[in-house]
């Protein structure tokens, strides 16, 4: 049981990258479409029941919500507009603050993914997956709410989104249940790679590489 992302605490919200914290150490960002899960799967991960219930208060649903680790180590959670429901104007700003945290920030080292594996790959998360390849950024899915099928078919849901992600590059695909919990461990150990916390060292190069993780 990893106890590293208990420490988990709220940090501070910034509407664009200019209001974010000083652009050093590693931070995994946290994305999904409204009602995926979220909000519990970052709870899951960090053993906390309502650290992701600070992005959901009014006046800080902004784009970008950080949650520190330790000094070098952050959680950033990117809450989406529910996007059919927003105007166009308000869904373009985001469009562009999100690809410009995504390009610029250097010390985002990969993307977390949630999506409801009941209904996967809507075009909220295309439009994630094409902004992170064109960004060179390791994406890791949460396919979250494993718990609401049955294992044969979950896996088959699996293997479905892996066959559609197969042109990828540096996309990995999990089961994921925030609930129960499951696969808990198995996103442990994705984030451990990417902030360089696997047996103490940090690799020279995270992040964007261009090799494939799935
Ligand atoms: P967000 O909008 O993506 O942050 O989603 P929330 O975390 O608020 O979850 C939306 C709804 O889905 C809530 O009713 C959660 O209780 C439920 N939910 C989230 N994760 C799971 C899961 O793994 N299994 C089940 N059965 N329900 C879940």
């Amino acid at each position: 049981m990893n106890t590293y992302y208990a420490r988990a605490r709220y940090l501070t919200s910034a509407p664009t990258l200019t209001g974010a914290p000083p652009d050093e150490g590693r931070e995994v960002a946290f994305a999904g479409r409204s009602n995926a899960g979220k909000s519990s799967a970052l709870n899951a991960l960090t053993r906390q029941r309502a650290l992701a219930r600070t992005s959901k208060t009014p006046g800080r649903t902004q784009l970008l919500n950080f949650f520190s680790l330790d000094d070098d180590h952050r959680l950033v959670d990117l809450p989406g507009y529910g996007f059919a429901r927003v105007p166009e104007a308000v869904k373009r700003r985001w469009q562009l603050a999100m690809a410009d945290y995504l390009n610029r920030r250097c010390s985002l080292v990969g993307l977390i993914l949630i999506m409801d594996l009941r209904h996967p790959l809507s075009p909220f998360d295309q439009q994630m997956l094409d902004g992170c390849q064109h960004s060179t950024l390791p994406v890791h899915i949460l396919l979250n709410k494993a718990d609401k099928l049955k294992r044969g078919p979950a896996l088959n849901t699996l293997h479905a989104v892996r066959r559609t992600l197969s042109e990828y590059t540096q996309v990995s695909v999990q089961l994921f249940s925030a609930t129960r919990p499951l696969g808990v461990d198995e996103a442990h150990a994705v984030l451990d790679d990417w902030l360089g916390l696997g047996d103490g060292a940090p690799p020279a190069q995270p992040g964007r590489t261009n090799q494939q993780t799935q």
